[in-house]
Formats: structure tokens, sequence, C-alpha cells
């Protein structure tokens, strides 16, 4: 059976006091029995212990040289980084990452040995006007051909339906449910085991008082949370249900 994730995503939010508060709470927690990552901006990486794990919102496709404000995976495991969020909706859409780039980014972060968080999900017109599995069957499709399903072994995938992320209108559970079961018949049709064993988490809305439910689907493994992430109360209360 798979070990459930939880995944915070800080977005370009968080300060110095955050981290250690987050910090606290998380070192007075008994969590054996999921995983927890912080995925904070690049600047606080340096503040947090080796306890947590980290994880980075963002990486350059390329190893190094003349790319101007960007970032590499060799400068992400001098920190402890082991997770690299890949696909963001807001990053496809704010900083226009196409499925090609995508994909170019999870071959970076596998050949650096770390495991990316690739992310998918459908705006609400796709999801209005039918063509919801074929969207996102096209976005996992850019990252296979690229990786090949082998490589997924090393993946962790996150569904965020973008209609669901920071309104407060989360996905219902049979309706997380219903695409990462999607998702994971789409990769059983390259290998099974493959299939059967990758994390797939659930991202859009997740708060203490609903994590519960959506994490004890058959196919939700967890949650990539953005807003309840930023309280470490919160945040806490979202890993328990997952534990
Ligand atoms: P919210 O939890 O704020 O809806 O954000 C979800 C998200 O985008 C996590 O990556």
């Amino acid at each position: 059976s798979r070990r459930q994730l939880v995944a915070g995503n800080w977005k370009m939010n968080g300060d110095k006091a955050l981290v250690e508060q987050m910090q606290k709470q998380l070192a007075a927690a008994s969590l054996e029995n999921m995983d927890v990552v912080i995925c904070p901006p690049f600047p606080y990486f340096g503040q947090f212990d080796s306890k947590l794990k980290l994880g980075s919102q963002n990486i350059s496709e390329f190893d190094s040289g003349a790319h101007t404000g960007e970032v590499s995976v060799a400068m992400l495991k001098e920190f402890n980084c082991q997770y690299v969020i890949i696909g963001h909706s807001e990053r496809r859409a704010d900083n226009h990452e196409s499925n090609e780039l995508v994909a170019l980014k999870v071959a970076q972060v596998l050949k650096a040995n770390l495991t990316p968080i690739l992310c998918v999900g459908e705006p609400e017109s796709v999801r209005e006007d039918g063509t919801l599995f074929d969207y996102i069957a096209t976005q996992l499709d850019a990252v296979l051909l690229k990786v090949g399903i082998s490589q997924f072994a090393e993946i962790v995938l996150a569904y965020e339906p973008i209609w669901a992320i920071g309104t407060g209108k989360t996905a219902s559970p049979a309706q997380a449910q219903e695409v990462h079961a999607f998702i994971r018949g789409h990769l059983a049709k390259q290998d099974d085991k493959i299939a059967a064993n990758i994390v797939i988490l659930y991202g859009g809305s997740v708060k203490g008082n609903n994590a519960q439910e959506l994490f004890s689907q058959a196919d939700v493994d967890g949650g990539l949370i953005g807003g309840a992430s930023l309280n470490p109360e919160d945040f806490l209360s979202i890993c328990q249900a997952a534990n």
C-alpha cells in the first residue's frame, strides 16, 4: 500500500518567522506513518534544519550557466532539497510553461535523483466542455513521451483542478477520486505495477476540515496544500489526516 504524503506549497508567501514556527510545530508532532514536505521560496532553504523534507517550487531545465534568475538542481541538492514541484498551473499560466518544457524539467529533476511532483489539472472550461480526461492525458503524455513509463517509479503526481486552487471551492471527494483513478488507469495501460505504486496527491482548497475525506478516497494518496500550508496549526491537522 502507498505511503501518504502531504506537501505544503508556500508559493510566494511566508517569511523567516514562519520557517521557525513551522519547524517547531512539525518537530513536536508525531507523524510516523506519512511523509511531510515543505516547499518554501528559495531564500528560506538554508534556514530549515535537516529534519524536514524540503521541496522546491520550480527549477531550471539547464545544468548551469548564463540563465539569469534561475536556480539549478545541483544548488538545491546542496540545501537538502529532495522534491521539486514541476508544472504547477501558476507557472504554466504566469511563466508560459508548456507541456514540453514541463517534460524537460521533469527529466532534469530525475537526472539529479530528486523526486518531481508533477502537477496536472484542468481549467473549469475544460471540465464543462467534457474534455477533462483528454486534457489530463495530454499533460501526462508529454512527460511519458520524454522520460518513459519506467521513470514514473520515481515521480509523484499531483492533480490540481485549476478552478479549485485558492478559491475555497474544493473538488468533491468523488470528483477527485474519479480523476485520480483515471490517471492511474492511464499509466496502467503502460505498466500496471508502476501505476499501482505511484503516489497521486490532490491539490485545491484542501483544509483541515476536508482533508480526511479526500485522503480516504482509494486513489488519493495525500495532498498538495497551498493557503492552508501557511498556518502551522492548519497544516498540522492536514498532515494528521494523512497519518
Ligand atoms: P490552495 O490550497 O491554496 O487552493 O492551493 C493549492 C495549490 O495550488 C497547491 O499547489
